[in-house]
């Protein structure tokens, strides 16, 4: 079962157990522009929120793909449809991650949320594309495209002291070693400062809880055997560089 890690060291790439239980997952859709754009979505006024359970999480560098049973389930689907819709397309969202370390009670203030991050990290936001339109077309839920299990990959944390400041942090994705995504937080529509608070105006926020920050233009799909690399830039270390695999189930 997965479980937060921390690298407390600047220099070190060593990561220790995180003391507190995984949590929820809030996630930001659409705090980017460009991303907004490429999926032909309206640049909200105020934060896009969902939420994945702690059951959706998973360590990122243990490989990505969908659950057989998962699998069989969309097949079924989609063997049923009078038009296939391509159920199974599985997309990659890069999003920075951040690991809330104290509770925080709804109306919590922004300086009391900043002081709550324990950790920033990388993190894959999986989406099933095709389902999540019908979904959407159809005014229902998105959980079933966006919070089944493994639907959130996470790498390690690292503690906000070695980072950059939150407004300047930036990050990469690669598929088979091409640049695919390229995050920089200072680019977002609602930044990690304002963001906070707003989510604890809805939701009290508990140690172990992360938030995944949004996504940057060019998501897309995945396909059985390409390797992803996530990175993460310290100030002096060596940061965040995550690698992992899609395993040979996860596409028709
Ligand atoms: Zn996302």
């Amino acid at each position: 079962m997965y479980q937060h890690r921390l690298i407390k060291q600047t220099s070190s790439t060593s990561s220790e157990l995180f003391q507190a239980a995984v949590g929820k997952v809030v996630c930001v859709g659409r705090n980017y522009a460009d991303h907004a754009a490429e999926l032909n979505n309206a640049v909200p006024r105020e934060p896009v929120l969902f939420i994945k359970p702690a059951s959706a999480t998973a360590c990122f560098s243990e490989g990505i793909g969908l659950s057989p049973a998962l699998l069989n389930e969309l097949r079924a689907i989609e063997a049923g449809a009078e038009q296939p819709k391509g159920l199974t397309d599985l997309h990659y969202e890069a999003e920075l991650a951040l690991l809330i370390g104290e509770n925080l009670a709804v109306g919590s203030t922004a300086k009391a949320c900043l002081q709550a991050i324990a950790g920033i990290g990388l993190g894959l936001d999986l989406t099933l594309r095709s389902l999540q339109q019908q979904l959407k077309q159809q005014a229902l839920p998105w959980e079933k495209a966006k919070a089944f299990d493994g639907s959130c990959l996470l790498t390690d944390f690292i503690i906000p002291q070695n980072l950059p400041a939150l407004d300047a942090l930036r990050f990469q994705l690669k598929v088979d070693n091409e640049l695919r995504q390229t995050g920089d937080t200072a680019l977002m529509l609602f930044p990690i400062v304002d963001l906070l608070p707003y989510i604890c105006r809805w939701f009290s926020l508990q140690a172990g809880d992360v938030i995944l920050t949004g996504t940057p233009k060019g998501v897309g799909c995945l396909k059985a055997g390409q390797t992803l690399s996530l990175c993460l830039p310290s100030i002096s270390g060596s940061g965040l560089l995550a690698h992992t695999f899609v395993r040979e189930q996860s596409t028709i």
